[in-house]
């Protein structure tokens, strides 16, 4: 077998000096992991953090979690998983086109929902009320929980051992939704990478495309009464200019690609406009001029009316509200079975008990759940003991 140091392969330093920008997080600047490892050959940290978060079995239970309906409404509405993957795909875009580490955006990107518990933000309302006690639960949180604790790929040490950059960018979300009133750089309010905020800017983007798509897809809501709001009227006349009348399935489906395209080029023009002039000459400069990665003022304020309009619409829905308050009594009566009893607990999360308190342990149980495991579980412990 050759030598991989006698193979013409470009060290990652020539590559990334080559086509990332200056401001970008460049791998040589990372300030490595807690437990020190040596270098691979031909990945980057940033990208190994990548891989570790994919083969990551909390990310393959993201394909069982809700991200707003339930499962039971058909295999067309998206889950954690296929979110996820339209968040990487999208921060990806805005990363490349604005020179950033595309590694550490998808990485992030990757990481960025995998604490969620099962059914969506009711299961996580669920168990903050659970918890209310006990610090309460924050998904952001859990997902440093599931990467820096519970996930054990490497004998050598617990969790994924993720750059620190990684473990920092997520560190900063929790906080954000921890103290949304906490003080603030207001021109950038997360103090964060440019990169960990094209994520958060993406998972915006993301969330209100796809929850109007599966929202008319599901006749939760006509496709006429969204067309009232400007960010919808705006992206109906262009549909129409490019492609003549359409109607039903179609028209819904161009309005949401050019929902996206319209984000994703306002945030790159936006941001560009920002970062050019300034010459910054390295990540570190960047974040510390508080330099923002966002859509521009207008769409914002577009975004936060279809938002709103949405909340009231949809995530209120009667027939979503029932399903939400359905979930989260299973998972409040689930969670106090296994606080009762213990014993029914996995070995892992028994020994957890002992370190971290028995209603924690529970917590980081349940919150690991798919949607369909909850139910199970839910049917099978609760179900026995009460005959429900
Ligand atoms: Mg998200």
């Amino acid at each position: 077998m050759t030598s991989l140091d006698r193979l013409d392969i470009p060290s990652l330093d020539q590559r990334e000096s080559a086509l990332l920008a200056p401001y970008a997080l460049h791998s040589r600047d990372s300030a490595g992991r807690l437990y020190p490892e040596q270098g691979h050959p031909y990945r980057g940290p940033f990208q190994r953090d990548r891989d570790r978060i994919l083969h990551s079995a909390a990310f393959r239970r993201l394909s069982g979690k809700t991200q707003v309906f339930t499962g039971n409404r058909g295999d067309y509405c998206r889950t954690r998983l296929t979110h996820t993957m339209e968040v990487a795909s999208i921060a990806r875009t805005i990363g490349r086109a604005l020179r950033l580490n595309e590694d550490l955006i998808e990485a992030l990107a990757l990481l960025h929902d995998l604490g969620h518990p099962p059914f969506g933000h009711a299961g996580e309302d669920a168990l903050q009320e659970c918890l209310a006690d006990d610090g309460g639960f924050s998904h952001n949180r859990f997902a440093l929980t599931l990467v820096c604790e519970l996930e054990h790929p490497n004998p050598r040490f617990p969790g994924l051992n993720l750059s620190r950059e990684v473990l920092e960018s997520q560190q900063g979300r929790s906080q954000k939704t921890q103290n949304p009133q906490g003080p603030q750089n207001p021109q950038n309010p997360s103090g964060a990478w440019l990169e960990a905020q094209v994520v958060d800017v993406a998972d915006s983007i993301t969330y209100d495309a796809h929850d109007v798509d599966d929202a008319v897809a599901l006749e939760l809501l006509p496709l006429e009464d969204l067309q009232q709001l400007p960010l919808m009227a705006q992206c109906q006349q262009h549909v129409t200019d490019h492609y003549g009348p359409l109607h039903g399935k179609r028209l819904r489906r161009a309005l949401v690609h050019q929902m996206i395209d319209a984000q994703v080029g306002d945030v790159v023009r936006t941001s560009l406009t920002a970062l050019q002039p300034r010459g910054f000459q390295n990540a570190q400069a960047a974040r510390r001029a508080g330099v923002t990665v966002a859509v521009s003022p207008g769409l914002q304020q577009q975004k936060q009316e279809l938002e709103a309009f949405l909340y009231q619409r949809v995530y209120r829905h009667p027939q979503v509200v029932a399903e939400r308050l359905q979930a989260q009594r299973q998972l409040r009566v689930l969670f106090q079975h296994l606080v009762d009893r213990p014993a029914s607990l996995p070995a892992l999360f028994q020994t957890r008990a002992d370190q971290v308190g028995r209603r924690q342990a529970v917590a980081d149980y349940v919150a690991g759940m798919t949607d369909r495991y909850c139910l199970q579980q839910y049917r099978r412990l609760v179900g026995e003991a009460f005959g429900v």
